[in-house]
This record gives structure tokens, sequence and C-alpha cells, in this order.
């Protein structure tokens, strides 16, 4: 017998019928023999709703009781899902975050997975139950309610699977698939029949909301099988492998961006050691985290600094900034949280030498101006002005013809070590 966790998004859980259609979609996996162990998120719009109501109170709520207040989303639909496997004569059981014993840190809507119980799953599956468990929350160990960060349910599916030690785990949403761009914003985005665990996590972190990066830590970590799926159409989806493909790797797997940049510059700063130190320090130590970072060459005793930080931290972290660099002595301090971040990310790019060229020059091309540069192994990264996000995305799939399966990578359905319902 084999064992698969499934996660189902907000949107496929959005409302009745599809919660509905969730559960015979679960059931179809069942009669094939599978164990089934499903994750649900909220409805979709729940959990950014019930934020909106703490936000109308105080504009910053306590994290505690956010935490007590976010994860109710996620316990109406595994309710929901139970009570529609059992009008269709399936035993099975809904638990929240606590009591599956989903231990966490204390981190109050960031928390990280501790541990997991898995006796009562086990006990339910032995027993020929389909489980049913709310994703995105955990427990600490004092007792209170912990959530994962948006997204979070991706990671509950892939602990769960990893502790469970299942065959797969299956992420549906609401595209058939990881694309080498956000379908949304590409039409000719191609869906990827496989990527690696580190492409992906770079495509995460750099802002393709498909999966949350912590599962995909997750999954690498406990190697576990990770597939991206649709909820409305059949198909064999992404799979996340360890993997480099057999034969010659794409140059370009995928095109992330985040749009959630801002970035402060501090001018005039006099060039000795540990201004660059004090300068982070003063944002860093109110916890808040530092992306990019550049520093020009010193001219006349004086350097200049540039750095990115979230948007939502724009306004603290100008004023941090500020208040340390006048102590510092520097001559002016100016931000901007109108930027955006394209990015690059394929294993390919490890053995081929100009692709940081082709990239600029395709957006000098179109007249986008880059603001900041950043590279690593497998990625390269690019600031420009928030107007030139679409742009810059589309600019970039057409001109590494992404649209494109690569030549000498063929198709391969055939021989997929898959568990997925439709074979
Ligand atoms: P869910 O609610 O099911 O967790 P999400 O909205 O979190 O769904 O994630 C799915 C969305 O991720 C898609 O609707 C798509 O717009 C977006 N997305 C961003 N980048 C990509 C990508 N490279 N491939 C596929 N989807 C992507
Ligand atoms: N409901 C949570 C969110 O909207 C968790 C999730 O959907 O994965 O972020
Ligand atoms: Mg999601």
């Amino acid at each position: 017998m084999t064992l698969i966790v499934q996660k189902y998004g907000g949107t496929s859980v959005g409302s009745v019928e599809r919660i509905e259609h969730v559960a015979d979609k679960v059931i179809s996996y069942r009669n094939r023999g599978h164990d089934v162990v499903v994750v649900v998120s909220a409805m979709s719009g729940e959990t950014d709703r019930l934020l909106g109501l703490a936000k109308a109170i105080a504009p910053r709520p306590s994290p505690r009781e956010l935490d007590v207040l976010l994860s109710t989303g996620e316990q109406v639909t595994i309710a929901l899902l139970s009570i529609a496997l059992d009008k269709r004569g399936y035993a099975s059981r809904s638990y929240t975050g606590q009591q599956v014993h989903i231990l966490t840190d204390s981190a109050h809507t960031k928390a990280r997975i501790q541990e997991i119980g898995d006796k009562r799953i086990r006990a339910d599956l032995e027993a020929g139950r389909i489980v049913v468990v709310a994703g995105f929350q955990g427990i600490d160990e004092h007792g209170d309610i912990t959530t994962l960060g948006r997204g979070g349910s991706d990671t509950t599916a892939v602990a769960l699977a990893a502790a469970l030690k299942a065959d797969e785990c299956q992420i549906f949403t609401d595209v058939d698939g990881v694309y080498t761009a956000d379908p949304r914003m590409v039409a000719q985005a191609r869906r990827l029949e496989r990527v690696t665990f580190e492409e992906m996590l770079e495509m995460a972190s750099l802002g393709s909301k498909v999966l949350q990066i912590r599962s995909v830590e997750f999954a690498g970590k406990y190697n576990v099988p990770l597939r991206v799926l649709s909820t409305f159409e059949e198909g064999e989806g992404t799979l996340i492998t360890y993997e480099e493909v057999q034969m010659e790797q794409a140059l370009i797997s995928g095109i992330a961006f985040s749009r959630d940049e801002a970035k402060l510059t501090i001018l005039g700063v006099p060039d000795r050691p540990g201004v660059a130190f004090s300068l982070l320090d003063s944002v860093s130590s109110a916890n808040i985290e530092v992306d990019m970072i550049v520093q020009n060459i010193g001219r006349d005793g004086t350097t200049d600094f540039t750095f990115t930080i979230h948007r939502n931290e724009y306004d603290r972290s100008l004023e941090l900034v500020k208040a340390r660099a006048q102590e510092l002595g520097a001559r002016e301090v100016t931000g901007d949280n109108k930027i955006v971040k394209i990015s690059l990310v394929g294993v390919g790019m490890r053995s081929h030498a100009g692709i940081a060229s082709k990239m600029f020059r395709a957006l000098a091309d179109e007249g986008i101006n880059i603001r900041m540069i950043s590279t690593s192994e497998i990625k390269i990264s690019v600031v420009v002005d928030e107007k030139y996000l679409e742009l810059g995305v589309r600019t970039l799939h057409d001109a590494f013809q992404l649209d494109r399966m690569p030549a000498s990578i063929k198709p391969i359905n055939a021989g997929f070590n898959s568990v997925s319902a439709h074979r």
C-alpha cells in the first residue's frame, strides 16, 4: 500500500462545491488503494479577511493573538472536507495542528516545525480512515497556537510526508505545475516536467509563491518526493527532483520576481572600519532582514551604501537607518519603495558564461534601467523600477526562449516513478 500526502490550497477549497470536488478527488485516490492524508488551507481569501479584521482594530496586532485568529480558517475547511467524505461513505477524521501534535518553536506568525506526532494518524490509517489535517498551524511547547507564515500549508504537507515516510507529497493548486514563469503574468510560460530542489528553492526564495520556501527546504532535507499538480485538471504536474536530469540541462529553468522590495541608500558615510556593520545593525537588531547589499568604492574619505529590505519594513527601516546615519555623520539617506526584483534561475548557469550579459542587453534594448545586481552560482537577480516588472519578465522570457523546450531535452513521461491517479 502506498501512502500519499495531498495538500489542497485555498482556491481548491474556495467554496462548498470545490470542497465536494476535493472529496471526490481524494476518494478516487483512496479507491486505487492508496492511504491518503490530506492537508488543507483555509478557503481562498479567508486568511486575508481575518487579518483585515485584526488590523481594523490595531495596526500591529500581537503575533500571538494573530495566530489564534488566523488558525481558525483551516479549522473550518478540515471539518467541511471530513463532512463531505463522510457523506460519501468514507470514514475520515479531521485534526487541528494541536491534535496531531505539530510542535513548533514559539516564533508566532512564522514558526518552524520541530516535531510531528504520527501516532493518531497511523492508527487512523490502520483503521482504514482518511486523515484530514489543518495546514499552516502548530503548537509550541507552552501549548500556544502558532502559524507557519503565509503559504505555510505547503510546509505542513511536506513535513507530514517526511514524518510518515510517505511515498509522495502532492501539492494540488490552481495551476497544473511549476512554470518557467508565473503563468498569470507570462502567457507563453511553459510547464516544467521536472525541476531540481535547488532550482525550486531559488525560485521560491526569489518570489515564486507556488511553493512556500520552507516546504522545499524540508522536501530536500528529508528527500520527500514532491509534485505540484492541478486540482481542476488531470495531468502529471511538475516533479521536484534531486537529479539534475540525465540529459543536458536547460540553461535557464525559470524566471521569478518579487514585488515586495524596497531599498535604502546612505550617502557620504565616513569610510572607516565598522560603518557597514553599524548601518546594517540598525535594522538587523530590529529583526529586519536585509537582502542585497552594495557598497561603492570610497572617495574623499567617504563611501555610499545601498541595501534592500522587504517593502513592509520600509518605513521602519528608513527611520532606523536615518537615526544611525546621523550618529555616523553620513551626508544623506534616501529610499525607494517602488522597486522590484527579477531573477533568472537555472542549474545550467554553472557551466555557461555570458548569461548575465545576455540578460542585461535584453533589458537595455527595452530601455529598462538596472538599479542593482546580485548573482550566485545558479541565479542572477536585478532590481528595476516597479513599472518595468511585466515588461522585464516577458522580455527575459522571450530572450531566453523559455517557451520552447530546450532542444536537448525530451519529454520524460515514460518511466515516471509516480503515484498519480491517472496512470
Ligand atoms: P494555493 O492557494 O493553492 O497554495 P498559491 O496561490 O499559493 O496557491 O500558488 C499558486 C500560484 O502561484 C499560481 O496561481 C501562480 O499564479 C503562482 N505562481 C508564481 N510563480 C509560478 C510558477 N513559476 N509556476 C506556477 N505558478 C506560479
Ligand atoms: N491560509 C494560509 C495563507 O493564506 C496558509 C496557506 O494557504 O498555505 O497563507
Ligand atoms: Mg500557496
